[in-house]
């Protein structure tokens, strides 16, 4: 890419502030936006333009990179009068790394081609610490060549781009992906409070996973600490992961596919958020086991 891209950059949350802060070290000319503006603080300190609005971000960038929680986040951001599309132009480039469905992803390729604006699906695998060092797994679909276009900009986030085919595809990939985080952790989860329901302390549990090295997986060592103290302070917030299962099953059920361990996660997941856990990081499933049911 001869010259760099002016990135305008919606959404820091706890990924997007992670993400948007490797690109300034990068040494990208970078525009943030995001609704809470109290969050901008400290992209202003380190010289970024903080847009009041994304139509004003969009008209400031030739590329926006989008990292919010959701398709209604990304509708909040994307439409309206004061959305980014209502100041696309044509050459411009629209990378969403945010998580959202298939679905949602195809027509949104399709809006972009229809107002000649390249569009890539970039969702991440990696959480916060991934997102902090820039060593993300970039997941991209689109164009295979506006891909390579914008490795240099991925690259600064991520440890590797993998590319799965036109979009929606890094979508897809990113559910199947997910698809195992969301069983490790309920499995994880399950074994600690078997354990404690025997009268084990759960650190055995883990300690039996790090000494056999078929079953030492760096996630585990993750999830040990929120799991062991109890402190779900959030990673991965409970309510992202299931509106991913949740894409998950309906992509399932579209394609005519059952997919029963996940569903059981899915129910799981849906009960700890109606016990208040939804902000929680996911790992609180544990927590929500080892209580009685809400009635
Ligand atoms: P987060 O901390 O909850 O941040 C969400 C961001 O979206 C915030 O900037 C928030 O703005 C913004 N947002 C939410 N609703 C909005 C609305 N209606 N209008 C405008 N902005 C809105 O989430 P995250 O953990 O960074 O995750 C972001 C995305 O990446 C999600 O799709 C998630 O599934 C995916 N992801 C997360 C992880 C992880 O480990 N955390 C890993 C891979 C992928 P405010 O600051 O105003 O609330």
């Amino acid at each position: 890419m001869s010259i760099p891209p002016r990135i305008g950059f919606i959404g820091l949350g706890i990924m997007g502030r992670a993400m948007a802060m490797n690109l300034v070290k990068a040494g990208y000319q970078v525009t943030v936006y995001n609704r809470t503006r109290e969050r901008t603080s400290e992209f202003a300190d380190a010289g970024c333009e903080v847009a009041h609005s994304p139509r004003a971000l969009a008209k400031a960038a030739d590329t926006v990179i989008t990292m919010v929680s959701d398709p209604a986040a990304m509708d909040a951001v994307l439409e309206g009068p004061e959305g980014v599309i209502s100041a696309f132009s044509g050459g411009n480039t629209l990378i969403n790394m945010s998580t959202v469905s298939p679905v949602y992803t195809a027509a949104l390729a399709r809006k972009c081609y229809i107002a000649g604006v390249n569009f890539l699906d970039c969702p991440v695998s990696g959480s916060k610490p991934a997102a902090e060092a820039g060593t993300l797994v970039i997941l991209a679909g689109g164009e295979k060549k506006v891909v390579e276009k914008f490795s240099p900009v991925l690259k600064a986030m991520g440890r590797a781009v993998i590319y799965a085919g036109p979009a929606p595809a890094g979508t897809a990939l990113k559910l199947c992906a997910n698809l195992v985080v969301a069983q490790l952790t309920t499995a994880i989860a399950e074994a600690a409070a078997l354990a404690q329901a025997q009268g084990l302390d759960p650190a055995l549990v883990f300690q039996t996973l790090e000494e056999n090295p078929a079953l030492n997986c760096p996630y585990f060592e993750l999830k040990k600490k929120n799991i062991l103290a109890r402190d779900y302070a959030p990673a991965f917030q409970l309510k992202h992961m299931l509106k991913d299962a949740r894409f998950m099953l309906a992509e399932a059920a579209s394609n005519k596919l059952e997919l029963p361990v996940t569903t059981a996660a899915a129910a799981l997941m849906a009960r700890a958020e109606r016990s208040g856990y939804g902000d929680k990081d996911l790992s609180v499933i544990h927590q929500n086991l080892t209580e009685p049911l809400p009635r």
